[in-house]
């Protein structure tokens, strides 16, 4: 599979286009490939544009607000928040140790909680990560625009904030020690401005970690137009690699810290799923004999073989600090 075999262009491009993360005009050039949802089964078909000047993959033309609404109401079949409490004892580490075998990346395994630092989790959804640095003491509070996960997260205890409009991040200025943004950046309309916003509610010496698809992703290559993972049309609206978001970071006082990538388990089987069910465009809910617990043991022992001399895998994990 290469993305560029058959699809031509179609057309929607237009020249006054501009990529939204350096201001470069895009041309005939820019554009990559036109893809239809494989996951959600919404029909429709999206172009995929390169910036000549940064490098950024993105979409175009970008959604609109009510276009943007429409497309979340398929999103999710599950509307329910999590707040089962699973902390035990031992949780922490067996989670952690399973995870590394899964391949999945968790904030809950990685991010360094100093005592009473205040963390936000942007874009919370069902808010299973907050409920739990919650219940460990944290002081967190959750950021999130659909309406109704808002209202039980606040039924339940939690401090969690609706958002209304992705240009302001509901919170004054230098109220976190802690942001991090799990498999959301890369939905946002302007990541620049998004990315000043980010800059503005975090403290001097701040820590950001954003997680999210890697564009570099061997994964990418391989899986062609089936790295669904990445691909993932109309939701996914960038695609960014270390040194893109690293330039888009800096311009806003960030600097990196450190940063790594991992293929979770489920990622690659719903790759792997979209390769072998070519017609299938509701990806996210077809259950195959894939999802055999045999077959997933057998999936993360390969990955995590495979992968041991990779640098560029499927999930990247960005950790900056703003520095003023
Ligand atoms: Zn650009």
């Amino acid at each position: 599979m290469v993305e560029n075999s058959e699809t031509k262009y179609i057309g929607f491009l237009q020249m006054t286009d501009n990529c939204l993360t350096c201001g470069e005009h895009f041309s005939a050039e820019s554009f990559q490939f036109s893809l239809g949802d494989r996951r959600k089964g919404l029909s429709g078909i999206w172009q995929l544009v390169k910036c000549n000047n940064c490098g950024v993959i993105s979409m175009v033309p970008m959604p609109t607000d009510e276009q943007l609404a429409a497309y979340y109401d398929a999103y999710s079949k599950d509307d329910g928040v999590d707040l089962t409490r699973r902390t035990g004892v031992h949780y922490p580490r067996l989670r952690k140790l399973f995870h590394q075998i899964s391949g999945d990346v968790d904030p809950r395994d990685f991010m360094d909680v100093p005592v009473g630092a205040r963390v936000l989790d942007y874009g919370c959804g069902q808010a299973g990560y907050l409920c739990d640095f919650h219940d460990q003491g944290v002081v967190i509070s959750g950021a999130e625009i659909a309406g109704h996960l808002v209202d039980a997260c606040r039924n339940n205890g939690l401090d969690v904030h609706k958002v209304d409009d992705f240009s302001y991040i509901p919170f004054e200025d230098g109220t976190f020690e802690i942001v991090y943004l799990m498999q959301v950046f890369e939905h946002l309309r302007d990541p620049r401005g998004f990315m000043q916003e980010l800059a503005r509610i975090l403290k001097n010496d701040g820590v950001l970690y954003l997680i999210l698809p890697n564009a570099a992703s061997v994964w990418r290559k391989i899986f062609g137009k089936n790295w669904v993972t990445g691909w993932f049309v109309p939701f996914h609206l960038f695609y960014y690699d270390r040194p893109m978001l690293a330039k888009i970071a800096r311009e806003q006082g960030f600097e990196v810290v450190e940063s790594w990538s991992s293929t979770p388990e489920s990622w690659f089987r719903l790759n792997l799923k979209a390769y072998l069910y070519p017609k299938e465009n509701n990806l996210d809910w077809r259950q195959t004999w894939l999802d055999a617990l045999p077959m997933r043991l057998i999936i993360m022992i390969f990955l995590r073989i495979f992968e041991l001399p990779l640098h560029e895998r499927d999930c990247l994990v960005m950790k900056f600090l703003r520095r003023k």
